[in-house]
């Protein structure tokens, strides 16, 4: 494939995809970066300007809320993807197991990230992490303290609201499970907690939420940063509601930990430009990039040190589950496998 080809690969690219940001073709000196980005613009747009400034890097962005990873596979060699920044475990280590990543090497990165938030052969490296926590009612649940094991207590019975079992957040939470206490009894527990939903799963996080303000359940599984994004919505100002019935459980906070799960970046395995692509994940981990991601949409800064904001820090202390991402990555199937074999999107069983 000759360049100008792949040139007019990106150009084909940046009009299917582009919204604003114009995307350059791929040079040859290390000048810019592409990034093929699943988070919102305006998250990081701020960190990019800072980038640019800090740097002289030019920044080109691609943003999509599907397909990116199949399209860096697609383009294969020609791609001018240089990193893809998305969220959760299953996703970053997706495109490791799909073969669109290359490792990277950097004392900067493992200075400024700790050990369980990244691929211990570089594949992929969390920027941020949220807590998979409980939302309670405020009128009708006293206790302020509880675990996931609880979950499956016959006190929960009827109680218990959440979103699919296969979606990526919670086979992240069952995957620790699997972790922490093995395949036979994460299935004894999945089929109990399903038997405390109120309904059949569905809805995401924060229609949840919805449904605990409503009195149709009393407790529910979610993002840590939904509470934001309800508190703050002008949009939908009702969230605010909904966000205002409930107070948030850190599961596990007196043992082991509460899970969490990360955002983060893979760099891509044909990146055209690979040193520009290593700066700005090197950015990405410093103090200052840490604390305007994290703030950005209300989650945690991974590199230890970097203070959470005020509004985060207002929902409790969160004690993070020390488990490596990459075991939560490697027990995914069989969290999978375990939510088909009891069935717990049927929801409860009598
Ligand atoms: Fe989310």
């Amino acid at each position: 494939m000759t360049k100008k080809t792949t040139a007019a690969r990106a150009c084909t690219l940046a009009a299917l995809f582009l919204t604003s940001a114009s995307f350059a073709m791929p040079a040859a000196a290390d000048g810019e970066v592409n990034i093929y980005s699943y988070r919102q613009p305006f998250l990081i747009e701020p960190l990019l300007d800072a980038f640019t400034k800090e740097t002289g890097i030019k920044t080109n962005v691609i943003f999509a809320d599907k397909g990116l990873g199949e399209r860096i596979q697609a383009e294969g060699a020609n791609s001018p993807a240089d990193v893809l920044l998305t969220v959760d475990i299953g996703r970053l280590d997706g495109a490791k197991q799909m073969g669109i990543t290359q490792p990277v090497t950097s004392d900067a990165i493992e200075a400024n990230i700790p050990a369980e938030y990244r691929d211990p052969e570089g594949h992929w490296i969390g920027l941020t992490t949220r807590a998979r926590v409980i939302y309670a009612s405020k009128d009708r649940v006293e206790q302020d303290t509880i675990t996931y094991e609880e979950l499956a207590d016959e006190k929960w019975r009827g109680r218990i609201c959440t979103r699919s079992g296969q979606h990526v957040y919670s086979i992240g939470l069952f995957a620790s499970m699997v972790a922490h206490h093995g395949a036979e009894k994460t299935e004894e527990w999945l089929a109990a907690v399903r038997d405390n939903l109120a309904s059949k799963p569905s809805g995401n996080d924060r229609a949840q939420v919805k449904s605990i303000y409503a009195g149709e359940c009393d407790i529910s599984l979610g993002n840590t940063y939904y509470m934001g994004k309800m508190q703050t919505n002008e949009k939908e100002p009702e969230q605010k509601e909904w966000a205002d019935s409930v107070k948030i459980l850190f599961p596990n906070s007196q043992d082991r930990g509460t899970h969490v799960n990360i955002a983060g970046v893979v760099m891509a395995k044909h990146a055209p430009h690979p040193d520009a692509a290593k700066k700005l994940i090197e950015f990405l981990t410093s103090e200052d990039a840490q604390r305007i991601y994290a703030d950005s949409n209300y989650e945690y800064p991974v590199k230890p040190g970097v203070p959470v904001s005020e509004r985060v820090a207002s929902w409790g202390e969160l004690t993070p589950d020390s488990l490596p991402l990459s075991e939560i990555a490697e027990n995914r199937k069989t969290a999978s496998e375990l939510v088909d074999k009891v069935g717990f999107n049927d929801g409860p069983s009598s």
